[in-house]
């Protein structure tokens, strides 16, 4: 895709923050999902696999992404689903109903299961009741998804000096590292607690021109709070550009804060990478509403 990018320059007059519109890809299989699942996908068509399985929390972009995907190139889906107890809630969550709708069979597992996924033993009971599969890692990165995230970055967008992106697993980020010129620095915003992904990042690029923090992360993965889904509302409101409450709102929260504090060198131009998520939200403002907090506009 063309970089889409659209100018928020008011906010400081020695900045400029350009957006790729990684959200507008695709329809269905959101931003950097669509990049990461890319060239998985031309993979299983290749060695004729008919079944995509993976795995997913009861949110997740990924499950989304892959349930579509599999609809569109004619694959059966398996959703590998963390919490057992979600099971009886499959109605009432948007992100499960949707992959259901697309086609997905969901399979729950306890967390405490989850957590084994990789295990040889668990691997071999998913190919005991579900036959032969493709495997796609829990939020598909692996050296196919980095490959796709590496197009993020197009010749076009080497007049940038600084790339932020939301960083969750790191693959996204590793693609962006390894086609980043060395004249860039890429910044990526945690949306979790930690910045352990730079060895993601570093098992795939040797290059060091990135900075991973998580200042932003609002105290760990899908934690938000009042101020955070003012911003996402007021960000929309301004902008028209609607923002994720897991990746990508804590993202330009994040570097909204650092242009307010002087952070980014004068005259820089910066090309923040919206990767989507926007099925999330609904999700979100379930949760929201049981709350009786004020829910995040779409
Ligand atoms: C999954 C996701 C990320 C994180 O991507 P990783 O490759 O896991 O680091 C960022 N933004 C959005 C919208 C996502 O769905």
């Amino acid at each position: 895709m063309s970089n889409n990018s659209i100018n928020i320059n008011y906010l400081s007059d020695t900045n400029i923050l350009d957006i790729k519109r990684d959200d507008l890809l695709h329809p269905h299989i959101s931003g950097n999902k669509f990049r990461k699942l890319k060239f998985t996908i031309l993979e299983a068509k290749k060695i004729e696999a008919k079944t995509l399985l993976t795995f997913g929390g009861a949110f997740s972009n990924h499950i989304a992404a892959v349930a579509a995907a599999g609809k569109i190139h004619s694959f059966n889906t398996i959703g590998v689903i963390r919490g057992e107890e979600l099971v009886s809630k499959v109605n009432n969550n948007p992100t499960l109903s949707y992959a259901k709708a697309q086609g997905m069979q969901l399979f729950f597992v306890s967390r405490e299961q989850y957590k084994d996924k990789e295990s040889p033993e668990f691997i071999n009971l998913l190919h005991q009741k579900f036959g032969e599969f493709y495997n796609i890692p829990e939020g598909g990165t692996n050296d196919l998804a980095v490959q796709g995230c590496a197009g993020i970055l197009t010749p076009q967008d080497l007049s940038y000096d600084y790339v932020c992106v939301s960083v969750g697993t790191g693959g996204t980020i590793a693609g962006i590292v390894t086609s980043a010129a060395p004249h860039q620095h890429v910044l990526g915003f945690s949306a979790l607690k930690g910045t352990f992904q730079k060895e993601i990042i570093s098992k795939y690029s040797e290059n060091k021109n990135f900075t991973l923090i998580d200042d932003y992360c609002f105290g760990g993965y899908a934690k938000i709070d009042l101020k955070l889904i003012r911003f996402i509302n007021e960000f929309k409101e301004n902008h028209n550009i609607s923002l994720d409450p897991v990746y990508t709102g804590k993202l330009f929260y994040g570097i909204f804060d650092l242009l307010k504090n002087g952070y980014f060198r004068e005259n820089s131009r910066i090309l923040a990478v919206h990767t989507g998520g926007l099925q999330g939200i609904a999700g979100m403002n379930e949760k929201l509403k049981k709350k009786n907090l004020p829910t995040i506009n779409v």
